[in-house]
């Protein structure tokens, strides 16, 4: 979608997408706000039918039944409008509610499809916090157009006509006030239009830092808390700053909007008045016209300042929905990866968004299928880049890797399996969070506790008190693992998945070393057969492996079994010795 599109272009678009989702309950809506619209309406003509006839009562030409009949369907097209005006906002909101469901949806589809190198650029995140931002908007942002075109403009040109029986004049000079009106409001458009791109950074930085601050781990334990508040302030102020220049060029606009519907105001007063002395008007129509301008005024004011006023500073918001959902990658189709296959690099070299350094440079080498590849190096050397790239979840920037001889990522991750440093703890049962990677199949209760045995997860009463059926996390009164239980959690998940493929990636941080040695090998185990990547810091856990890989800035510095890079005597064995004497 084109941005800065403005509120008719966004509008229109938005009532499209409505229209698509919500399409009954849209039709329904339009016939509601028609149907109100008329009978503010409907009153003004009944008023005067009711006056008219009073009058022409006490100068005896009709019939006090004739009267009564007139007074009733005064006070039946009163009803009327009550209950219209009631059912219409009512089922806006319903309207508003069941379109929120569909616009949230449209925003984790878009989401799920999005490349996940997407998410290291903070430009991309910001895109995301305007949509979710916008969708709660578009709603209204529509419903305004819609209101502005079935309800007032209804009212107006029922009012118009009405008026323009009565004297022409009177409804020319209510059309010469509302234009000036409606050209106020392009400026406002404009302005908040500015105004939602330029906040949408400084606000993501506000919310970081207030969530920084609301830590009551880390950052209490540091003593940073106040740095934090300052820090937010700061962005506060600097988004407030925006939006007070913002707000006062609005008022300026809406002074001078009033001032031009005040004027208008005396002029038709003072116009109907003169009529009805002139006899030009009947007293009936003299008294409807005098109860129902202050409602046209009111309706006028309500729908420029209050209704498009309000929009207009909400539209560019809906817009960035608007375009977030629109937008869309090409996805792969997915061949589904049967079986196993050599994995191959092709001159792989890969940068991040806004880095100017490749994380990675001219990697050249394969992994046999069924092989276990072990990936080692320092921190920063490129271990969990490398295995991103490699279960197809970012695309290299030059070169190319070919599972089999179709590209990493075309091929579905339907068979495959992964184990990240920074996991998900589920707050739902052991068995859940296990079964989750697996959701093709029912849980199957006997596998799950093998692979808990295997990943180390110890069933005690304190800690699982109800076996794999124990809630995890304590949002939900369940049992607290601590660090190393999670992880293996995570392992378990892992490992339940069926796969061809598979990547751990140092989910063993709080695990102790031996431990992670011992769980590794237990791994590489398990992994017999299927093509396996570890990665780790730590030598000593991936001595088993078919293939050692030594990463360093981003090159791989060696590569062989654990008995070949000992005799190398290079990079690998020196880190291998110093990591020796630690654990002596
Ligand atoms: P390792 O897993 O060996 O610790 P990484 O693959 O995490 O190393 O990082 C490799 C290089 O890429 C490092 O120089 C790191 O600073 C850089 N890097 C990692 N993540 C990002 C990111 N999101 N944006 C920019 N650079 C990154």
């Amino acid at each position: 979608m084109k941005k800065g599109s403005g509120f008719l272009y966004t509008s229109i678009q938005g009532i499209r997408f409505i229209l698509h989702t919500e399409t009954g309950m849209l039709l329904l809506h339009l016939l509601f706000t028609f149907l109100h619209g008329i009978s503010w309406t409907l009153q003004v003509v009944f008023t005067q039918r009711f006056f008219d006839s009073v009058q022409s009562l006490v100068e005896r030409n009709v019939s006090l039944t004739s009267s009564m009949i007139a007074l009733w369907c005064m006070i039946a097209a009163y009803a009327f409008c009550q209950v219209m005006n009631g059912v219409d906002n009512c089922h806006a909101r319903i309207l508003s509610l069941a379109v929120a469901k569909q616009t949230n949806l449209n925003i984790y589809r878009r989401v799920d499809q999005m490349d996940c190198i997407e998410f290291e650029d903070a430009k991309r995140l910001d895109y995301i916090n305007q949509a979710i931002h916008g969708a709660e908007d578009l709603v209204w942002v529509c419903l305004t157009l819609l209101d502005t075109i079935f309800f007032y403009t209804t009212y107006f040109v029922f009012m118009g006509i009405y008026l323009y029986t009565l004297k022409p004049v009177l409804s020319i000079s209510i059309l010469a006030i509302f234009l000036p009106c409606l050209i106020s409001n392009f400026i406002k458009i404009r302005t908040f239009h500015d105004l939602e791109t330029v906040s949408a950074p400084i606000r993501r930085e506000c919310d970081y830092y207030e969530s920084c601050a609301a830590d009551v781990r880390e950052t209490r334990l540091w003593g940073v808390n106040d740095y934090f508040k300052q820090r937010f302030y700061s962005c506060l102020k600097t988004l407030n700053r925006f939006l007070m220049r913002a707000q006062l060029k609005k008022s300026v606009v809406n002074l001078l909007m009033d001032s031009i519907t005040v004027i208008g105001y005396g002029v038709i007063l003072f116009m109907i008045f003169v009529f009805v002395l002139r006899q030009e008007i009947t007293v009936g129509a003299f008294a409807a016209v005098l109860a129902s301008i202050g409602r046209l005024f009111s309706f006028m004011s309500e729908v420029i300042s209050e209704r498009i006023g309000w929009a207009s500073e909400h539209v560019a918001a809906a817009e960035n929905f608007m375009s977030f959902v629109a937008d869309h990658n090409d996805q792969s189709s997915g061949q589904v990866f049967c079986g196993q296959a050599d994995i191959t690099l092709q001159g792989v070299e890969f940068k991040y968004p806004q880095s100017e350094k490749f994380a990675l440079k001219n990697l050249d080498f394969t992994i046999r299928k069924g092989q276990t590849l072990a990936i080692v190096g320092e921190n920063g050397s490129g271990k969990t880049t490398l295995c991103r790239l490699l279960l197809g979840l970012y695309t290299p920037t030059k070169g190319q890797i070919l599972i089999g001889d179709i590209p990493a990522r075309d091929v579905s991750d339907e068979n495959w399996s992964a184990i990240y440093q920074d996991y998900c703890r589920y707050k739902m049962t052991l068995k859940n969070n296990i079964a989750i990677s697996n959701t093709q199949q029912s849980a199957d209760d006997a596998k799950i506790e093998e692979i808990c045995e295997k990943a180390g997860i110890v069933f005690n009463h304190e800690t699982l008190p109800n076996g794999i059926e124990t809630m995890l996390g304590r949002e939900f009164d369940g049992a607290e693992l601590s660090g190393g239980q999670w992880q293996r959690v995570a392992i378990a998940r892992g490992i339940y998945r069926p796969y061809d493929f598979i990547v751990l990636d140092e989910p063993t941080s709080v695990i102790d070393p031996l431990e992670e040695t011992r769980l590794y090998q237990e791994f590489i185990k398990i992994c017999e057969g299927k093509t396996a990547v570890v990665v780790t810091h730590r030598l000593s856990s991936v001595k088993i492996a078919d293939c050692i890989i030594v990463m360093k800035d981003g090159m791989i510095a060696e590569h062989g079994t654990h008995a070949e890079l000992m005799e190398k005597n290079g990079e690998y064995k020196r880190m291998y010795d110093m990591q020796s004497r630690w654990y002596v």
